[in-house]
């Protein structure tokens, strides 16, 4: 039996690690919430490049994210995301995207503005669902430090590059692994670097290397971890009750 999640799960790690499936897969098995938090800084940089600001002006930047409204749902089976309402759920995946993301998200405003909001959806999911997993880069370091489970997700350059390709392939994107390689080792570069919450693990986060792994087998790699830490409420006889 799966069991239900009651607090947070904070997933992160660098682009291609499977984060993304692996924490929609594992919100909806466990009866969660599911935040993918790439998808608000993705949208912000959509409506920084309809803009013409140059991402890497941070002033201009900042500026726009004081009055766009970032929207992204929490359902793990249909995840969406708006932009002052309107939805682009598709239009935020693009190589446009991919390329301006990491200076747009470097920009401390974009991140105080975008934690804040992060930080809020889960006090609600938590205070109505029981359980939300957190998919990002500062999620064990910065927006959820409480977490009771944190984990960071690790994969070779190769693995990444191929996954992420596929991704975009299946998506209906050009891509090539070639291409896939140099934009997601770009992007991790970038956002390991930046000054204010660079990619890192907590320190007391659990790594899990996926390169080797299915997507299955790190669900159930995931799920073992939330039991042990006690986050699982199994029901037995009719009454939940809690493993520790
Ligand atoms: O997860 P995804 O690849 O969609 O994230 C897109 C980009 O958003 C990352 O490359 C990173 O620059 C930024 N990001 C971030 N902090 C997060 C999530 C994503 O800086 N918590």
């Amino acid at each position: 039996m799966a069991g239900a999640l009651r607090g947070v799960v904070a997933l992160d790690g660098p682009s291609g690690t499977g984060k993304t499936t692996v924490a929609r897969t594992l919100a909806a098995t466990l009866g969660a919430e599911y935040l993918d938090t790439g998808a608000m800084y993705r949208v912000l940089t959509l409506a920084v490049l309809r803009a013409g600001i140059d991402p890497e002006d941070a002033e201009a930047v900042a500026s726009l994210a004081r009055r766009t409204e970032v929207g992204v749902g929490t359902s793990p089976h249909t995840p969406t995301a708006s932009l002052d309402g309107a939805d682009v759920g598709e239009r935020i995946r693009t190589e446009e995207v991919n390329g301006a993301v990491s200076a747009v998200s470097a920009v401390p405003e974009v991140r105080g503005l975008l934690v804040a909001h992060q930080r809020r959806i889960i006090a609600e999911a938590v205070a109505t669902t029981g359980g939300i997993v957190v998919d990002g880069r500062d999620i064990g370091t910065v927006v959820a430090p409480e977490a009771p489970l944190k984990v960071f997700l690790t994969a070779s350059a190769d693995v990444r590059a191929r996954r992420r390709s596929a991704q975009d392939s299946a998506a209906g994107r050009a891509s090539t692994p070639s291409d896939a390689k140099a934009s997601v080792e770009r992007r991790d570069q970038l956002d390991s670097t930046r000054a204010t919450s660079p990619l890192r693990p907590a320190e007391d986060a659990v790594s899990l290397d996926t390169s080797e792994l299915t997507v299955e087998q790190v669900i159930e790699a995931l799920r073992a971890l939330a039991d042990r830490h006690g986050i699982l409420t199994h029901a037995s006889g009719g009454i939940a009750e809690t493993r520790r």
